[in-house]
This record gives structure tokens, C-alpha cells and sequence, in this order.
């Protein structure tokens, strides 16, 4: 019998955002293939799914060749370290897996016919000038400081996927996504939102950094994943920001979830890490106008369920 399922490749599919995009693609019928190489994923993240006769879980390196027998109809790349600590300890791979990984992920989208979906990232702006960010904003980002090996890592990715779109004809999309958080993050991750939970649920010091006074614009993982859905079903090839526009500060930050998580912390100060960007937050007007797309959680709400799951993480002994 012909495959009536659409096949869909989900490369990162172990990590954070591509585990939950293999649960809602399965949700709308796909067969899903996830594609990792753990480097900072988890099998955890998808052990629910093993067994499943539409899911199929593949170890490799997306760096290199890349064979699937048989049809592919879309290609998600997710793959890519993405927290600031992950790409500082992996600045190759990091580089890697943006430019090779997408170079080879975007071979098997052209020589399957597939469409293409890039995980590009706020990052594209770096320290930005502008504010709140458009897509058309071009970005102030440093090409030889620390973060730059991931923000020009998905600079270039964007550009070979805009080539391969407009050279080859591949029906390519690309996602601009802000900062997500949710259940599955990596408890020791180093980004804000881990540590401050798995800080304040240990009766750790909450660790600012610099002032505090920078800001930031968490979205909720079920909104992003809805709206890169819309995303890819859409037949927009420009990029679209998806994140919630939502704007505070990272003290204000520290200081909800120390309430949330009724704990008595101190907040303790360290160095602003290098380069980090002073603003972010997401102008989301495009996708509003081309997708009909605006997040529906409200940050007390998803901060609820994700300390729900670090609560849960740390019964186990696990954080
Ligand atoms: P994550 O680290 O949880 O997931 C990334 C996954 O990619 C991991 O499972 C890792 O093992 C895998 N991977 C890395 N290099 C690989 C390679 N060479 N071959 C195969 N697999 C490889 O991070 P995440 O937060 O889920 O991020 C997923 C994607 O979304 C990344 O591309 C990231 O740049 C992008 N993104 C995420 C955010 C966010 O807030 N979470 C923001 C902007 C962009
Ligand atoms: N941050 C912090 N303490 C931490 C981790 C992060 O104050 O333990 C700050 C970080 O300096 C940045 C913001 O929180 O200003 C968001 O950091 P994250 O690593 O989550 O992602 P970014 O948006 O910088 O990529």
C-alpha cells in the first residue's frame, strides 16, 4: 500500500523544541523520523514515542551524508547547540552543524523534493539597534566574539537556505525563533530559565547576570511549535519571527520565579557574559498578518507547568 502519512525529518528531534515538534506532527498524522546526534540532547526527551510504528528514531551526525530511503516530504532542522554555555563548549560543532548540517540537510530536501524548514533564532539580530526586532532588521552582531560562532553560524544558514530556494527552487521556510522555554529544557543548560528554576526549587542562589537590566521575551514552547507549524504548512519563504512579545527585565525575571516557586533564594550578581545582547524582543506583526499566529500562554501559566517539570525532575534525583 502506498505511505499515505506525509514523512517528515525532524533533525535536533531529541532535544528540547524538536521533541515536542515530534509530538505534534505525529498529533497531525506524519511519520516521523528524528535525526540526533545527543550531543546535547536527550533520549528521554522522545523514550515516550519509542515503539511507535510512525516514529523512528535515527543516531547520526547531520554534519555528515545523510541517507533515508524512501520519500521525504518535509525536513525540519532543528539540530544545533543552542544555549549560550552549549555553543561556548562547542564552538566547532556549533559552527558545524549550521553550516555543513544545513548544507547537508538542505541536499536531501532538494534531492527528495522535500520542503525545508530552517530553526533559525533571534541571534540573527545580535545586540540589536533596533527595537522591538523586525525581520527586516539586519542585526549589530559581532562576527569574532563568543556568541558569534552561533549567530553567524544561523546567519549563514539562512543565507544557504535562501540560495537553495532561489538556485535550485527548494519550497524553503525559515523561523526567527525567540527565547522558548518549557518542559524537557536541560536542567544545567545555562539558560535563564533552567537556572533559575533548578536555582530557586534547590534554595540555590539566583544567579543575575551583569544588572539584571537586560531584557528578554519568554515565549511558551505549545505557542512556538503551533506557530512553526502554521509556519511550515504556510507558503511564506521570508523569515517570520515567532516568540511573545512579552518584554522584562532578567531581574524582574529572577524575582517572578523566585514567587512562583515560593522560595526564599537570594539573587546574587556575576559578570554580564560577553556580547550578551542588552534588548530582545520579538516584532511578530508578520506572523500575526501571515499566519494568524499569536501566542495564547501567559507567562504565569507556562512557568507553572515547566516548575512542574523541574519539581518533578528533582523528586527523581535528578537536578
Ligand atoms: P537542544 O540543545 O535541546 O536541541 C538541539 C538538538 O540538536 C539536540 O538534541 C542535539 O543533540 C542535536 N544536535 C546538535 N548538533 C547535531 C548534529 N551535528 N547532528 C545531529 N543532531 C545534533 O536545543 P533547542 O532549544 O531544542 O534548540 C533547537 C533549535 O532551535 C536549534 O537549532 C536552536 O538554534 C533553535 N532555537 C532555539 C531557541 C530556544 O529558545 N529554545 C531559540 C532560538 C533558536
Ligand atoms: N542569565 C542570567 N543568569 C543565568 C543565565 C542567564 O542572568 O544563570 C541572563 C543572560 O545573561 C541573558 C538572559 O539571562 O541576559 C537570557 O540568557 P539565556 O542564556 O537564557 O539566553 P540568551 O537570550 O542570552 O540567548
Amino acid at each position: 500500500m502506498p505511505e499515505s502519512k506525509p514523512v517528515t525529518l525532524v533533525t535536533g528531534g531529541a532535544g528540547f523544541l524538536g521533541s515536542h515538534l515530534c509530538d505534534l506532527l505525529l498529533g497531525k498524522g506524519h511519520r516521523v523520523i528524528a535525526m540526533d546526534n545527543l550531543i546535547t540532547g536527550n533520549l528521554a526527551n522522545i523514550a515516550h514515542l519509542e515503539g511507535r510504528n510512525d516514529f523512528q528514531f535515527i543516531h547520526h551526525n547531520v554534519t555528515e551524508y545523510i541517507d533515508i530511503p524512501g520519500p521525504v516530504d518535509i525536513v525540519f532542522h532543528f539540530a544545533s547547540p543552542a544555549s549560550p554555555i552549549d555553543y561556548l563548549e562547542l564552538p566547532i560543532q556549533t559552527l558545524k552543524v549550521g553550516a555543513l548540517g544545513t548544507h547537508k540537510t538542505l541536499g536531501l530536501a532538494r534531492a527528495k523534493g522535500s520542503r525545508f524548514l530552517l530553526a533559525s533564532t533571534s541571534e540573527v539580530y545580535g545586540d540589536p539597534l533596533v527595537h522591538p526586532q523586525p525581520e527586516t532588521y539586519w542585526g549589530n552582531v559581532n562576527p569574532i566574539g563568543p556568541r558569534g560562532v552561533y549567530d553567524e553560524a544561523k546567519r549563514f544558514a539562512e543565507a544557504m537556505t535562501m540560495a537553495y530556494h532561489r538556485f535550485h527552487g527548494v519550497d524553503t521556510r525559515i523561523v526567527r525563533i525567540f527565547n522558548t522555554y518549557g518542559p524537557r529544557m536541560r536542567p544545567r543548560d545555562g539558560r535563564v530559565v533552567p537556572a533559575f528554576i533548578t536555582e530557586a526549587l534547590k534554595g540555590e542562589p539566583i544567579t543575575v547576570f551583569g544588572s539584571g537590566r537586560q531584557t528578554r521575551s519568554f515565549c511558551y514552547v505549545a505557542d512556538l511549535i503551533a506557530g512553526i507549524y502554521k509556519l511550515a504548512m504556510s507558503d511564506c519563504h521570508e523569515p517570520v519571527n515567532i516568540g511573545n512579545p512579552s518584554e522584562m527585565t532578567v531581574l524582574d525575571f529572577a524575582e517572578k520565579i523566585r514567587g512562583l516557586c515560593r522560595a526564599t533564594s537570594p539573587i546574587v550578581f556575576k559578570p554580564l557574559p560577553e556580547d550578551d545582547p542588552k534588548i530582545r524582543q520579538p516584532d511578530i506583526r508578520k506572523a500575526r498578518a501571515v499566519l494568524g499566529w499569536e501566542p495564547a500562554t501567559n507567562l504565569d501559566q507556562g512557568l507553572a507547568l515547566t516548575i512542574e517539570y523541574f519539581r518533578g525532575l528533582l523528586a527523581k534525583g535528578l537536578i
